[in-house]
Formats: structure tokens, sequence, C-alpha cells
């Protein structure tokens, strides 16, 4: 079967990288792994062999019909999907009421394919509080800049989202030739271990991504411009003038960069954002 670039099909080869992928995730036998793209099955193997359970998810028909033929059916069940359409948080449920030992064993493998990474770990995050952790292989600069700290010049949206809920960290670097095909890029094993509660509860996830965004949008800019250039996208009931009462409250200097702000002080900054609306009847 040829492998199919438009589904980012980049197949690992090397059995050592294998070897220390399925190490760190060290599966038990009472958890379960949700595998995204298991392909032809190489990492699936290595996991079937200790975990509990393993579902993998996989788009693909061609390669679901022969994983159905190579590899023990008794602890894995094999979804034909998307999972970038797939209710994830569904899924997970589905197995907890089957398995209700399962709950805060639920871990996440997957050697993702590049087209679809930050959407797939967006999806993946908004289900952090079902997951217990994450190994992914990802696009090694796009590791590298999800667990990279404020103050960087890498960091950015999908670190301070990451950051919140996880402690997020590269394990070690992939090389292109661990793959066949080749791909044109080195990877990296980026690991989410996700914390019992997130660093601050925030009041409403999705305005937290909007101000994040909003705040990354241009990143020279200081704060307290690219909020008040981006203000409608955060809520289009604000008046520009009100950005700076809003920072202050939340005791931001309004001559911060966005690199600069932590996930802690960006979610206590969201959460700003909503007691405000709230206390002058905005509807965010
Ligand atoms: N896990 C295998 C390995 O390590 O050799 C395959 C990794 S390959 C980089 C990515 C896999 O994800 C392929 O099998 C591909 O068909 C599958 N895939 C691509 N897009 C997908 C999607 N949207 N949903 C589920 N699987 C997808």
């Amino acid at each position: 079967m040829k492998a199919k670039k438009s589904l980012g099909q980049n197949f690992l080869v090397d059995e050592n990288v294998i070897a220390r992928i399925v190490g760190q995730v060290a599966p038990k036998a009472d958890e379960l792994i949700i595998e995204i793209g298991p392909g032809h099955g190489i990492l699936t193997e290595a996991l079937l062999e200790k975990a509990g359970k393993v579902v993998a998810i996989e788009i693909d028909s061609e390669l679901v019909q022969e994983l159905k033929i190579t590899l023990p059916q008794n602890n894995l069940e094999l979804i034909l999907a998307d999972a970038l359409d797939l209710d994830l948080e569904q899924l997970i449920h589905s197995q907890l009421n089957l398995h209700p030992e399962l709950k805060n064993k639920v871990r996440i493998v997957a050697n993702l394919p590049y087209y679809i990474s930050t959407a797939i770990l967006t999806k993946l995050i908004s289900a952090s509080d079902l997951i217990k952790d994450m190994t992914l292989m990802l696009q090694r600069e796009v590791a590298e800049r999800i667990a990279s700290t404020a103050g960087g010049k890498d960091y950015g949206i999908l670190s301070v989202i990451s950051q919140l809920y996880a402690d997020t960290r590269v394990l070690f670097p992939v090389k292109a030739g661990s793959f066949r095909p080749i791909p044109k890029v080195e990877s990296a094993i980026l690991q989410l271990k996700i914390y019992p509660q997130p660093l601050v509860e925030v009041l409403d996830r999705n305005l937290f991504v909007k101000v994040v965004c909003a705040a990354f949008s241009e990143r020279r800019k200081t704060i307290l411009n690219s909020l008040k250039s981006h203000y409608k996208t955060i809520d289009s009931k604000l008046e520009p003038s009100q950005i700076a009462i809003i920072l202050e409250q939340a005791n931001i200097v309004l001559t911060r960069r966005a690199e600069t702000l932590s996930s802690k002080e960006f979610a206590l900054l969201a959460n700003t954002f909503y007691q405000y609306a709230k206390n002058t009847a905005h509807n965010l």
C-alpha cells in the first residue's frame, strides 16, 4: 500500500524510537490508551502488549482493514473516523461507562500527521479534564514552541493554552530518517501531563482562548495596543478605552508584551474580562 501524502502518512520504522516512546509512556494493565492515527500499527502493537485497552482512531479505511488482520483484537478497538470530527469527550465517556475503573487512567498517544497536529492538540486540551497525559509526535519546531516558556520568542498561543492545563515538555527529538517516507522536517516527542486542576480555573474557556489569540495577534505591540486593536474579537460590546481598565484590574502593566505573560496571568486576565462584562451587563 502506497503512503498517502494527503493524510500525513509518514510511518515510524525505527525500533529504537518506538521502544523509547513506549518506555516513556509505560502503559499499565489498568489503563486505556487512545491512539490517533495508528497507521500500520507499529506503535499500537507495542502499546497493546502492556495497556489494558487501546482504542485506535484511523481515518484510512484500508489501514483499518489491515489492522483488523494484523493486530491482536482482544484488547483493541479500532474506530474508522476523522479524529478532527470525532466527539472525543463522548468517546471517553462511553469508554468510562463500559469500564468505570479506567477513570483518571485515560492516556493519549499519537504520531500525529503534521497537517492536523495543532487542531488535534487544541481538541485534546479541551477534553483535558478526562485525560491523564498525552505523548505526541509533532514537528520538532512545533513541539519546542508549545513547550517554551514565557519570555521566549517561540512562546505563543498554544504554549499558553497547553501550559495552563499541563506540565508540558519535549522529551526527545526524532530524526526524519526514522520514518518512511522520510518527511522534510524533523520531529520531537512532546508530553503533556495534565494537572489535577488547571493553574487557574478559567471562568470561560472560549473567552480565555479569545483573549490569548487577541493578545498575540500583534506580537510587537504592547498588550494594551494588541488588545485594543482586536477587542472586537473578544467582546464586540467593549469600548477600546475599557481595555486599560481591565488590564489594570488584572494587575498587568500596560506596556508589557503578550509573550511575557504566563499562562496563569492570561487566565486571570480572561477572568477579569469575564467579571468586567458581567458587572457592566455585557454578554460576551
Ligand atoms: N502511528 C503510525 C506510525 O507511527 O507509524 C502512523 C503515523 S502517520 C504520521 C499518521 C497516521 O494518522 C496515518 O495512519 C494517517 O492515515 C492517520 N490520519 C491522518 N489524518 C487523520 C485524521 N484526521 N484522523 C485520524 N487519523 C488520521
